[in-house]
């Protein structure tokens, strides 16, 4: 293929990971297309913690301001006891992101981001999105894909962002089935304004308890509240819940949280539109790339939210993937290489993230009494007399920076 032509990328799936894969290839000159089966781009209604790391590739890809816009800061990260709402550990961090982490902790409603990427991708390669058509195989090498009910798009890369069970995922590698983490999620937001008193804090915070844990935060400039709340419990056929739009009921949200402080009982009873989903999740795996396809996002490493990083890594995948693989291109070796060191650099992190969210399920949800004094005095201690110790036990996560790693990659690397 001539150098000279402009290259060509397919993404498939139009979630944050997928549109934020666009816009970094589209501002490296590529020629992007955004294959999505849903009909509209839209997301779920509810909210989610953009982290520093995650932060810093939405500013190179100019989009930090657009964020703070529309997002909430939080004021700290904190746990509380569930039931009491006892604050075990409360870490500042308004200020202390910009200092420590070099970029803000943001709230945001995904409907926001999601607009926000959609919105400027539209801008910067109009057309970008192709909606409704759903990819069904990859074209041999990677070269492109294969759309259901006929017809093909080639490409000189192949993104798979289509999240935990995807396709390309399988046509690549065969199926690996995601595994069902014993756990389901209830979730929702609510009106500031109607939990009145019972608001709760102006954090991101845990609320921890036996078998089960609650996340709370602000969203859309504080005017929201959004609500997540996780509980171990065996079901059959999880599948079937797994979706957003599975309807949850009030009463049985209430039923797990019972006991539980006036806040959480509150968030329950005003949510929106309350819906649950089971959480599923799959092992670390290191077959990422095939021919000329990748894999970015939930498609390679769906993780369970106890860690607020899934989304995250999938904007650190986008750049990530983007810088190398134009590298290697533009100096004629094809786009091959640039995967693989692509994925050489991302497997380690990511796996390390899965499991650390694994561990902090765990974490959450100890029993009362001695389990929880045994597993909460370090935190309750470093947070109160130890700040600096407890931010800095974050700084691999939050302080990454995947810009800098990206083109660190690439002088490091003999392609
Ligand atoms: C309760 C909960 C809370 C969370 N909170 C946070 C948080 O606070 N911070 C954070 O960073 N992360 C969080 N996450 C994780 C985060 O939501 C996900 O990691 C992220 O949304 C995944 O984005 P994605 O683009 O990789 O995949 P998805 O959002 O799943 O997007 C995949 C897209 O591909 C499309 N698609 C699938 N198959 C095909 C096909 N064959 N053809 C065409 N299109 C296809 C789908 O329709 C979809 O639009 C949370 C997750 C959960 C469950």
């Amino acid at each position: 293929m001539s150098s000279q032509r402009t290259k060509r990328v397919v993404i498939v799936g139009g979630g944050i990971a997928g549109l934020a894969t666009a816009l970094a290839f589209q501002a490296r000159g590529w020629d992007v297309q955004v294959v999505e089966r849903a009909v509209a781009l839209r997301e779920v209604g509810a909210g989610i913690q953009l982290a520093p790391n995650g932060m810093k590739v939405l500013r190179a890809l100019g989009l930090e301001q657009a964020a703070l816009e529309r997002g909430f800061l939080p004021s700290a990260l904190e746990m509380r006891l569930g039931p009491s709402g006892f604050s075990i550990f409360r870490l500042p961090i308004k200020t202390a992101a910009h200092y420590r982490w070099h970029a803000p902790y943001v709230h945001i409603h995904r409907a926001d981001l999601i607009d926000i990427l959609a919105g400027s991708l539209e801008q910067r390669a109009p057309g970008a999105v192709r909606l409704g058509t759903t990819i069904e195989a990859l074209l041999p090498g990677g070269k492109g894909v294969q759309v259901q009910g006929g017809g093909s798009i080639e490409a000189d890369v192949v993104i798979a962002a289509d999240g935990l069970r995807s396709t390309l995922r399988e046509a690549a590698f065969g199926p690996q089935p995601a595994r069902f983490t014993g756990m389901i999620a209830w979730r929702g937001t609510v009106p500031a304004a109607a939990l009145e008193g019972d608001a709760p804090p102006p954090t991101a915070c845990v609320w921890a308890g036996p078998g089960r844990h609650v996340v709370s935060y602000f969203v859309a400039k504080g005017q929201l509240v959004n609500f997540v709340g996780v509980v171990e419990r065996r079901i059959d056929n999880p599948e079937r819940l797994e979706s957003w739009r599975t309807p949850g009921d009030t009463q049985t949200a209430l039923d797990d949280f019972m006991g539980w402080h006036p806040t959480v009982t509150r968030m329950i009873k005003s949510a929106q539109g309350l819906s649950q989903w089971a959480l599923f999740d799959r092992p670390a795996s290191d077959r990422w790339v095939s021919g000329a396809m990748a894999l970015v996002g939930d498609a390679a490493h769906p993780m369970l939210p106890t860690f607020a990083q899934g989304a995250c890594q999938g904007l650190e995948d986008a750049w990530t993937v983007a810088h190398l693989v134009e590298h290697t291109t533009g100096q004629g070796a094809g786009p091959e290489p640039g995967l693989h060191q692509y994925a050489a650099l991302r497997q380690p992190r990511t796996a390390a993230i899965q499991h650390r969210a694994m561990r902090n399920a765990r974490d959450f949800h100890h029993q009362p009494g001695l389990e929880q004094i045994r597993a909460y005095s370090a935190l309750w201690f470093g947070g109160r007399f130890l700040p600096w110790m407890a931010r800095g036990r974050l700084d691999a996560i939050y302080g990454y920076d995947a810009v800098a790693e990206a083109e660190a990659a690439l002088q490091a690397a003999v392609v």
